[in-house]
């Protein structure tokens, strides 16, 4: 097992690419707690991940409010003794052309994609500094890097955070806590599952590997990247894009 007893926190953990990681790393013997604000698909997921080491703990949390976070981390640290990784994962989307786009599209988004990652490392880092190791893994994006017309929003999001990965890479490195993003590319997840046809077929297209990415995909790069094996690697960006942008 790779990640024998590490706690981990994955926010956006209920769907796509956050669930496939939360399976992933209870099997891997990871103490997974997957936070999320949809209570019932979260229920479900604790009951898919019944026979892994430790199962799996929900916990129902919006990553925009504070004080639910500090709730759930003290809790997890009195439980559980620390948090040894944690993955912000949960992101939305709100498209629309810069001109048409609106404030609360905007709002959204930010406060989501942004200042959750913000709010959930905020949280977590003391406990990890104090015990002088952690990880904490990032889902940027392809258009974090290259951008994408009519996700204004979302590109701001998906380039800030990748600049949160690099200036807390060098923040805290020699307190022994390790920062990396994953910058997905096209992931076949609940997020993509309403693009037209014809969207898909011109990114597949795009795509070298000509196959869009299963979240298994991405959640394979977080598990190397929590674990030990990749112990020398921090401030990096991963695409895990089949080839996307090269
Ligand atoms: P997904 O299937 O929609 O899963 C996201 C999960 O996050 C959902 O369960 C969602 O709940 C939850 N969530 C939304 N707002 C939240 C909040 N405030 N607090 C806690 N949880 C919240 O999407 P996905 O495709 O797996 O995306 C996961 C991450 O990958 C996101 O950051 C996304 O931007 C990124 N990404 C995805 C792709 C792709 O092609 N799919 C590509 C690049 C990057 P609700 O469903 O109730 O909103």
């Amino acid at each position: 097992m790779r990640l024998k007893d590490k706690v981990t926190i994955i926010t956006g953990a209920a769907s796509g690419i956050g669930k496939e990681t939360a399976l992933l790393f209870a099997k891997e013997g990871a103490k997974v707690i997957a936070c999320d604000v949809n209570k019932e698909r979260l229920e479900s997921l604790e009951k898919e991940a019944a026979d892994s080491l430790h199962g799996i703990v929900p916990c129902k949390l919006d990553v925009t409010d504070r004080d639910d976070i500090s709730a759930c981390v003290e809790d997890i640290e009195k439980r559980f003794g620390g948090v040894d990784v944690l993955i912000n994962n949960a992101g939305i989307t709100a498209d629309a052309l810069l001109v048409k786009m609106t404030e609360d599209q905007w709002d959204r988004v930010i406060n989501v994609n942004l200042k959750g990652v913000f709010n959930m490392t905020q949280s977590v880092a003391p406990g990890m500094v104090e015990r002088g190791s952690g990880v904490v893994l990032i889902t940027s994006s392809v258009v974090g890097r290259y951008g994408n017309m009519g996700q204004t929003n979302y590109a701001a999001t998906k380039a800030g955070v990748i600049g949160m990965t690099y200036s807390w890479a060098k923040e805290f490195g020699k307190k022994g806590l390790r920062f990396n993003a994953v910058a997905p590319g096209f992931i076949q997840t609940p997020m993509t599952k309403d693009l037209p046809e014809k969207v898909i077929d011109r990114m597949i297209e795009k795509t070298p590997l000509r196959r869009m990415g299963s979240p298994g995909d991405v959640a394979k790069m977080f598990l190397f990247l929590a674990s030990d094996e990749a112990s020398y690697v921090t401030g990096q960006v991963i695409g895990v894009d089949g080839g996307l942008v090269v």
